[in-house]
């Protein structure tokens, strides 16, 4: 796709939407398909977060534990969250079909237990989302069915879900920039977006020129920056890293992942791997929690997936890169509205590519009047960090440090 022109002059428009990533696309194509003329700005390019980077893991449920959330919020809202989630992973498979998007769409993700006590959760889950979700893709596996399914080393077990999609990242968010520009959004890029913070106004001025929109949607996730303080300090950018190799031969193909899954490990610090249409190991594990990457990302990432796949050692490492995460402190996601004009949704806790899609869904719907979905959403607790956004790093960084701890020891 070539490269969006930057704005230049005003322009005038009924939704101005911040940030080109899975939210911003998925608000801007939506409110134009529900007949608004939007203008969508993004400072980089379209897909340059973590929409262009992610993991491609289209995973059912929202972030946080099904059992968490029901305590948070009710059986009720639960059961309607839950589905909710369900929707997300059904809306980015519809948007993929409608907008004949090619983005190596695939099923299935195999969840697998890193220690013994951890098997006996996984198979509790299978029994707590049958019998009150009625949710039956869900399936509990046996090591040795696992070893079936992969060469991958030292699990206990683990659930595959039939349900979980997986995708090329970038190929689907250049898909939604398309879709969305040839139903009439005009999107720049290289143009960052400054609005009124109190949401107040609908003017967002840039660098050579302003927006005068009705309503702004904010979708810059952790990309946020100092843009909206009381904002950012509810989301904690996280750098978490991935590595491509070189295409497998392809023998070790079925030995790695017989039935093309997306794989991911029940670590706190998570290890999520799949393969690419051509034949390429794309795994993600490792995070840092200062805002640098590594020197060199491709041995960072190395080591975790020669943990798991010790066959992979003599296989060359051709690219590595990195990305910030938006999590929030109980991992559930951070929809709302400053203001009369300011929409927002981030904190996706690396669970965005369907929860961004649907939010940027549920954000179309809520400005078009209809806001069940987004205040469902919405009632989900989210808390701001203690600290705000000066103080949070050193007590985050205490907490990471010790549940990454809890990775290396007990079983
Ligand atoms: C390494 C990594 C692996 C991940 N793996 C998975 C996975 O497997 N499955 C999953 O579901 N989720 C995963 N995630 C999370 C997922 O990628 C995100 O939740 C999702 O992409 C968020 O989309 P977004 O549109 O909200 O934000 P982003 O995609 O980050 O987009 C925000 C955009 O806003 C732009 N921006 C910021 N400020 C401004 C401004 N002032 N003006 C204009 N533009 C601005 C930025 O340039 C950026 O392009 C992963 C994330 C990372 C980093």
């Amino acid at each position: 796709m070539s490269a969006f022109s930057s704005l230049h002059g005003d322009e005038k428009a009924d939704i101005c939407v911040i940030g080109g990533g899975y939210t911003g696309l998925s608000a801007a194509l939506h409110l134009r398909q529900k007949g608004y003329d939007v203008v969508l700005l993004e400072a980089e390019r379209i897909g340059w977060g973590a929409s262009g980077r992610n993991g491609g893991h289209v995973g059912t449920g929202q972030r946080a534990d099904q059992a968490n959330i029901e305590k948070w919020v009710g059986h009720e809202a639960a059961k309607g969250l839950w589905e909710l989630s369900l929707e997300a992973v059904q809306k980015v498979c519809d948007l993929i079909e409608a907008h004949q998007i090619e983005c190596e769409l695939g099923t299935g993700n195999l969840h697998l237990a890193a220690k013994s006590s951890h098997a006996g959760k996984l198979q509790g889950e299978v029994e707590h989302l049958s019998s009150h979700y009625g949710y039956q893709k869900l399936a509990y596996l046996s090591p040795d069915a696992v070893a079936e399914r992969t060469s991958a080393q030292g699990f206990y077990g683990g659930l595959l879900d039939d349900g979980c999609k997986h995708l090329h990242p970038l190929k689907y968010a250049v898909g939604l920039a398309r879709a969305a520009a040839e139903a009439g959004v005009r999107i720049y890029e290289g143009t960052r977006g400054m609005p009124a913070s109190d949401g107040q106004s609908g003017d967002v001025h840039t660098e050579n020129g302003c927006v005068h929109a009705k309503h702004v949607v904010l979708g810059c996730n952790a990309y946020l920056g100092k843009l909206i303080p009381r904002l950012a300090g509810r989301i904690m950018p996280i750098n978490n890293f991935v590595i491509a190799t070189s295409p497998l031969p392809s023998h070790l193909l079925p030995r790695v992942n017989r039935d093309n899954l997306s794989m991911s490990d029940s670590l706190f610090v998570i290890n999520y791997w799949k393969l690419s249409e051509d034949g390429r190991m794309i795994f993600g594990g490792g995070e840092t929690y200062s805002s640098r990457f590594p020197k060199d990302i491709k041995a960072f990432v190395r080591r975790h997936m020669l943990n798991i796949y010790p066959e992979l050692a003599e296989i060359e490492i051709e690219y590595g890169w990195g990305g910030a995460v938006g999590i929030t402190l109980n991992r559930t996601p951070d929809f709302g509205r400053i203001g009369k004009r300011l929409w927002y949704a981030q904190g996706f806790s690396g669970h965005g590519v369907p929860t961004a899609t649907m939010a940027g869904h549920l954000l179309a719907e809520a400005i078009d009047g209809d806001t069940t979905g987004f205040d469902l959403m919405a009632s989900l607790p989210t808390h701001r960090f203690p600290g705000g956004t000066l103080l949070r790093w050193p007590g985050l960084v205490a907490g990471m440090l010790f549940y990454s701890l809890l990775d290396k020891i007990g079983r």
